[in-house]
């Protein structure tokens, strides 16, 4: 995520109205605060009775308010809490409340504030506003105890697809029932209006490995109770971490539906051998003094400036305060909890800088010891400055401080296509000079590198990676100009055979690379979002994918798909160490602007191909290129690819055509 204008604007709005109002709490005061590590925050079910515990150290006062509804109904009871031990509050209650809904009410400084379903709800009702007490035993699909995520060994393994529920599937040409829900990707068979497969098929057609899913907890933007109304937006504003959002289930007054549906896409993906990653927003909230976190304990779960207002390293209105305890606990059990209840497969850090070190390894730590092919990345930068100090950040300079975590190339990203908001800015890819060195930090994964000089580098000036297993390569994401707008922005009075020739190189420096390969959806059919960058809350119009450029760009389909298998067949494009890349990968010495050639030599990783030879060449002029003889099987070359040979050649010079990848593979 970038910034998010309208908070930005709302932020300023609700501070001219009222002036931040926390009292000036100094870090020594909150450190103070007790920690409480029990497990049964919030709400807890047993044979004895129903029990609630809430954390609010500083609160005078806690109460329970229990509702027959999810909404627009007064409170059947109210239950006076008392004071527990570490800042805790307490009551139960002698009978099993399933299908009830509650609230918490906290009285600070003589205040009572507004209700809150806490911070550890699990289950919610329309728009998240009330709590709900259910049997989550009960929201167990079929053969939900058997499900299990893809094994994989290392991140590097991974192909990763970032996809939004609702641009995949709302177009009509998707041939898919539940647009824009969790069942999206529980429906086989669909088709485009040309007969293509879409969904789910869609996706094993195309061979990711993962499915990287835009915020899928309960968010604050999108009116569950007016759902008729197509509203769209990407999820950074979160209002509930712990519960999925209503938009996305059929029925989002029934607590139980969106859990339920939600983990049925999970095991439909897992069934088709695909893994789960989710978007994670931990930084920051939709709202300040009304998030649950402030009507739970005001304050805390925060960082402020010096005068006591929320500082904003999110670029959102506020960011909040992993460096305490309690906040760590809760991205920590919050990460748990989804990999343990939902199964999903890895996690996407949103500005994770505005994290502490800390707090990510021990998130990594955590999810390994639930299942070792979990994995975890992010952005590995802020919106804006903090206060927490830069060397306590979980930036991607300091990504090798931090174990089993990887950070998103932004190295690779604008030297590839072009800087990404300068949007006429072209790249190595299309043609502009300079950025040769840039783009062979994103080659070796940001990994020191005896023939690659950091000096030259755009956007970081040291190896900052220990392996490749640290870094995620990409081109387009959510964010930004998709490839397609990008390339049509940076390329003017081109053709479109021309754009897609530059994405095909784009992608195959990005798919060969090493590292781990990321992928916006929808590219693979060429999708563009009509030049809208900060689409977060456009209308379908803008965001929906077209199916039926499935079929009009079918080879551009075919050659994504190709690039993934090849990748996938061929382990020397995803080396683990460091060492590895350094030993096995010899880049020529070329003179050429947008020029780049290298070898990886010895088998590398256990590849049957003894050599790989690519050649990139993002100028508008052949380049001719001297092989040594052998018996070479050309993989890709002149804009075309294929894993099985596009045919064979005995070397000798060869001409790589303007913007096109020369890829060789020799196994003796
Ligand atoms: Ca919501």
């Amino acid at each position: 995520m970038h910034l998010k204008f309208h908070k930005l604007i709302l932020a300023a709005a609700a501070m001219l109205a009222a002036p931040a109002i926390m009292a000036q709490i100094s870090e020594t005061e909150y450190m103070s605060w007790p920690a409480y590590d029990g497990d049964d925050l919030e709400v807890k079910v047993d044979a004895t009775g129903t029990h609630f515990t809430l954390w609010s150290p500083k609160a005078e006062a806690a109460r329970v308010m229990l509702y027959d509804t999810d909404r627009n109904t007064a409170a059947t009871d109210t239950l006076t809490m008392t004071r527990g031990e570490n800042g805790t509050w307490r009551v139960s209650v002698p009978r099993q409340l399933y299908g009830k809904f509650y609230t918490f009410a906290v009285t600070v400084d003589g205040k009572t504030l507004d209700e809150t379903p806490g911070i550890w709800a699990k289950a919610v009702g329309t728009n998240g506003h009330r709590a709900a007490i259910i049997d989550l035993a009960k929201t167990a699909p079929e053969g939900w105890a058997e499900d299990r995520g893809p094994k994989t060994d290392n991140i590097t393994d991974a192909v990763i697809y970032e996809m939004h529920h609702r641009d995949f599937s709302v177009d009509p040409s998707s041939g898919i029932v539940h647009k824009g829900k969790f069942l999206t990707l529980t429906e086989p068979g669909t088709k485009s209006p040309q007969g293509l497969a879409t969904g789910i098929d869609h996706l094993k057609e195309l061979g990711v490995t993962h499915v990287h899913i835009l915020p899928s907890y309960d968010y604050n933007s999108v009116d569950e109770a007016n759902l008729n109304s197509n509203q769209y937006n990407w999820g950074y504003d979160p209002y509930n971490y712990n519960a999925p959002e209503g938009s996305y289930s059929t029925d989002p007054a029934n607590p139980g539906t969106r859990i339920r549906e939600m983990k049925e896409m999970v095991k439909a993906l897992h069934d088709a051998g695909i893994g789960v990653i989710m978007d994670v927003v931990y930084n920051h909230t939709a709202e300040n003094d009304k998030s649950n976190f402030s009507l739970t304990a005001p304050g805390y779960f925060y960082r402020h400036r010096p005068d006591g207002s929320y500082s904003d390293a999110s670029a959102c209105g506020n960011e909040t305060a992993s460096d305490r305890q309690m906040m760590r606990d809760f991205i920590v059990n919050s990460v748990k909890y989804w990999a343990k209840e939902y199964h999903i497969d890895g996690f996407r850090f949103d500005l994770m800088a505005i994290h502490d070190i800390e707090t990510m390894n021990e998130v990594a730590a955590e999810l390994k010891k639930i299942n070792p092919s979990i994995f975890v990345y992010g952005e590995g930068w802020t919106a804006g400055d903090s206060p927490l100090p830069a060397e306590r950040r979980a930036l991607k300079e300091n990504v090798d401080k931090m174990k089993g975590i990887a950070v998103f190339s932004d190295d690779i990203r604008d030297a590839v296509k072009g800087h990404y908001s300068r949007a006429d800015e072209r790249g190595f890819a299309t043609g502009k000079p300079g950025n040769e060195e840039t783009v062979k930090i994103g080659i070796v994964a940001s990994t020191a590198h005896p023939q690659v000089d950091y000096s030259k580098g755009n956007n970081s000036k040291l190896p900052y990676a220990g392996a490749p297993t640290e870094i995620i390569n990409y081109v387009s994401c959510h964010d930004d100009l998709t490839l397609t707008d990008k390339l049509a922005a940076s390329m003017p009075g081109s053709t479109e055979a021309e754009r897609q020739r530059a994405a095909r190189l784009a992608q195959t420096i990005v798919f060969t690379s090493q590292g781990t390969p990321f992928m916006f959806a929808g590219e693979e059919v060429f999708r563009n979002k009509k030049g809208v960058h900060n689409s977060y809350n456009s209308p379908d119009s803008i965001n929906a994918i077209d199916w039926s450029l499935k079929a009009r760009n079918k080879s551009q389909f075919d050659f994504y798909r190709n690039l993934i298998r090849l990748r996938r067949e061929h382990p020397a494009f995803r080396m683990t160490t460091a060492e590895d890349i350094a030993k096995n990968i010899v880049f020529d010495k070329i003179k050429d602007n947008n020029i780049i050639s290298y070898s990886i030599l010895n088998n590398a990783n256990g590849d049957e191909w003894k050599e790989i030879k690519l050649v990139f060449n993002g100028s508008k002029s052949n380049y001719v290129v001297k092989i040594p003889r052998g018996e070479w099987t050309i993989i890709a070359a002149d804009g075309e690819i294929n894993p099985d040979g596009l045919g064979s050649t005995r070397g000798g010079s060869i001409a790589v055509t303007p913007t096109s990848a020369l890829i060789l593979a020799r196994i003796k």
